[in-house]
Order: structure tokens, then sequence, then C-alpha cells
């Protein structure tokens, strides 16, 4: 079930999470709007940091934060002793102010800049995962100019293809991520890393996409690093020998009623499994395993709440109920046809149910949350709430249509808090310049036009 655990219904028929009408956080705080429910978020943190640790005792959990970084839900997170995986320096700017120190973070992605590579150095960054050798080339002349030595796995492109939608797929052998293993790149990158006393290679990493939910994936990623890492370590002695393998995230998670989450106990057990049999067959030392949920945590926590508008029946064809949200606070629709349940927050589910089509109200057709939802009629005014809304959502949202992104409340025991502010109109506009614009030229004949067609 894809809703929060505090998830209910009372006696009028309205949605609670948190102990809290979902009704009253729309009245209180406008739609849209995203609540957070803070005893799902810390018991799936708990789940994952327990399920590993439990099975393979040194392992690190890592919140993936491009899933959805908050600085109110990272403190939990870290307060919960979760680490924290960054993919752009804005993102290390937010961890530390969040209150994650540095040295809890491993920094990912395909195109860090010179910039974010410095900032991360001077930041004191735990782990950079170096994803080509353009860039290790870059890392090691940013060490070098800080006096100082960089840790650092490397993020390889093992050639595993996973079941999942092609847009999140990223380790199969057409990526744009990692070393590729085959062809010897990411051979080459060891022996620069190694070549460089600003470097040091603490492990190798290999994330294969998200929304995964066969474990035979971690088996996959743990068995390509570890045969990789054993040829390294042939080639290069003990300096090649992974302290760290790191297998990333991808658990998935029920967006529909009918789904299951991916479970962290059986990944944990599948992943512990794969590392101690693939080092004892290579001769290897068991690694520390750090893993990086982001998805898994942070998704089922959320819940966007969306106000009806104007409904629509093309006869024979659909029926439509316009909301005040759509693409801008949630692409994934749009973008991998994510599909999502819907329910009516405000009053009870009784009667008739048909298929409604949830749309959004930016300009494009495509700008549809839910198809075919199976709803009782919706009057304008209705409450909806679609569940599993936290992850990728927020995260990826944008001021199309100059929409105002939204706020986010954060509800416990009764209790709300506003975490995000929605934005304002001035927040629209607060990094536009207006320069003077020179006046257009003065033409020689100021004849009004009328004057020259008229008369
Ligand atoms: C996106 C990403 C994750 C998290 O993926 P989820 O599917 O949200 O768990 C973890 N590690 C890396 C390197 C990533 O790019």
């Amino acid at each position: 079930m894809p809703w929060p655990l505090t998830t209910e219904r009372n006696a009028s028929g309205e949605l609670l999470v948190g102990g809290i009408p979902l009704t009253r956080l729309a009245d209180e705080y406008g739609t849209p709007l995203y609540v957070f429910d803070e005893a799902t978020l810390r018991t799936r943190a708990q789940r994952f940091r327990d399920a590993f640790a439990s099975t393979y005792p040194r392992s690190r959990v890592l919140y993936a934060a491009k899933a959805y970084l908050s600085p109110a839900l990272v403190a939990i997170l870290h307060a919960e002793r979760l680490g924290l995986d960054v993919s752009s320096g804005g993102e290390v700017y937010a961890g530390l102010a969040s209150g994650v120190p540095a040295a809890k973070m491993t920094f990912h992605g395909n195109g860090k800049t010179d910039e974010e590579l410095r900032e991360a150095v001077e930041a004191g960054v735990g782990l950079i995962a170096v994803d080509n050798r353009w860039e290790l080339r870059r890392l090691v002349g940013v060490a070098t100019a800080a006096g100082t030595r960089v840790s650092i796995l490397l993020r390889l492109n093992p050639g595993v293809d996973v079941h999942t939608h092609a847009k999140i797929r990223t380790g199969a052998i057409d990526s744009k991520f990692g070393l590729p293993v085959g062809g010897g790149e990411a051979a080459a990158a060891v022996d620069e890393a190694l070549a460089s006393p600003a470097l040091d290679l603490a492990g190798y990493h290999a994330h294969l996409g998200s929304q995964l939910f066969d474990p035979e994936a971690y088996v996959d990623g743990i068995e390509a690093i570890l045969g990789f890492a054993a040829a390294m370590r042939d080639r290069h002695g003990d300096p090649a020998v992974p302290r760290v393998v790191s297998p990333g995230g991808g658990f998935g998670v029920a967006y529909l009623p009918d789904e299951a989450d991916a479970d962290p106990a059986t990944w944990g057990a599948v992943a512990a499994d794969a590392l101690r049999a693939g080092c004892a067959r290579y001769g290897l030392p068991l690694p520390e395993l750090v893993v990086e949920p982001g998805r898994a945590i942070i998704g089922p926590a959320g819940v966007a709440l969306y106000r009806v508008g104007a409904t629509k029946e093309i006869p024979g064809v659909r029926r439509y109920a316009m909301v005040d949200g759509g693409m801008a606070d949630n692409i994934r629709p749009a973008l991998y046809d994510a599909g999502y349940a819907v329910a009516l927050a405000n009053r009870a589910e009784d009667g008739p149910v048909l298929p409604v089509t949830v749309a959004g109200k930016y300009c494009e057709s495509g700008d549809v949350l839910v198809r075919d939802a199976p709803l009782p009629a919706l009057v304008g005014g209705d409450l909806l709430a679609i569940p599993a809304a936290g992850a990728y959502t927020l995260s990826m949202s944008s001021n199309y249509n100059l929409a105002r992104r939204p706020a986010a409340v954060l509800v416990n025991g009764g209790q709300a808090r506003l975490i995000r502010r929605r934005e304002t109109y001035a927040d629209l506009l607060a990094a536009d310049l207006l320069p003077e614009v020179p006046a257009p030229p003065r033409t020689t004949r100021e004849t009004p036009l009328a004057t020259v067609s008229g008369a």
C-alpha cells in the first residue's frame, strides 16, 4: 500500500495523516500542498538502517538527497544516523545547511563542474564518486591546489541491465553514467587514481537504476564490482583492494494499491550474501557496504493534496477533473508515464465509482496526474490526495506557467509544522533583472498612423 503508516479515515469520512484531517491542512496552508508524515519517514530510515546492519554490520545507509532535499526532513534523517548522497553543489550546500557533516556525504554525478569539485573538497566531503576520467583529472588538480588528499569511489558502468523504465535505468552498457568496465576505461581510471598522491582510492560504486523490485539487481551489481576489484587487485596489489563497495540505491516502492515495496530486509540479506560469497571467491577482504535509498525513504512518507476545480465530461470519451497543481509540482506522470493512486480526502468515497482523469492546470495536454482513476462523482472544491508523492516531485518541480511552487508540511501526533512556505509572486521574479532598455529609435516623421491612412 502506498499510503503513510498513520493514514486513516474518521467517522465523517475525512482522510487523516499524522493524526490531522487533510482538509484542515489544505484550509490552513492552501493547495497544492505536500504533507510529510514524520512517523513514516523515521520508520523507513530505521528499517533500512537495521535491515542492513543486522545482516552486515559494516554497512552504512546514505539518503539519496536528490529524491527531495528538505532541510527539515534531512535533519530528521541525520538524527536517524543516515548519511547523505548528494549530486550537486547545491545539494552539498543544502546538506550542510541541514546539519549533515560533509564527512558523511558522498558526492555523485556525471557532470560535476570544477566549481562543484572545489566546493566539495573545501567542505571536506567524505567521498567523491568519480564518474569519468575527465573528472578524475580535474579532481587531481583541485585536490592538489587545495593541498589535500581526497578519498574517492570510482563509479563503474558494469553493463548490467535491470528491469525498469528506460529513463531511470543507469547501469546498462549504453549509459551516460560511470566508467565502462568493458573496454578498459575503468581500469585506466584505477591506474590514474593510484598514480596520483592527491587521491585515495577507497572503493567502487555501481548504481543500476531506480524503482527496482528484484534484489538480483544488487547481486549483479556487487558481482560486477567484485570481479572488477579482483582484476585490479591482481594488477596493482593492495592499493586497488576496495575498502568500500556500493551498489547504489534504487529500491522500488508501491505507488498503486496492489503494489508492495521492495523489502530492505530481503535486499540486505541478498547483498550481504553476495558480498561474503564474492569476497571469499576472489580472496578479497570484506569491505564496508554503502547503500543509497532515496525514493524508498521519502516517497511513501509524502502525500500531495490538490483542490478540484472544474469537471468536464466529454460524452462517450472521458471524464476530467481539473486540479490546482500538476506537472509543475509532479513531472513524473508526464516524464515516465508514472502511475499514481488518488483518493477523495474531504468526504467518504461512497456512491458509484466511475473513471475520472485527474488533469493538471498547466498548458500541456500531457499534464495529467492520474488517468481513469476510480472515484465517486467529483464536484468543485473536493480535495484529492495522491500518496507516495514524496520522491522526485518537489525535487523536480518547476515554475512552469509561473506557478508558485507548493508549500510542504510535516505532520506528527496531531501537530503540523510548515517546512517550506508556498512561493510568492515576488519569489517568481527574485532572480530576474530589468536592465534599462534603450528607447526605440525615433522615426523622422512622427505622423500618427491614423492620419496617414485616414482623411
Ligand atoms: C538516484 C541515485 C540513488 C537513489 O536512487 P533511488 O531510486 O531514489 O533509491 C542512489 N545512488 C545514486 C548514485 C543515484 O544516482
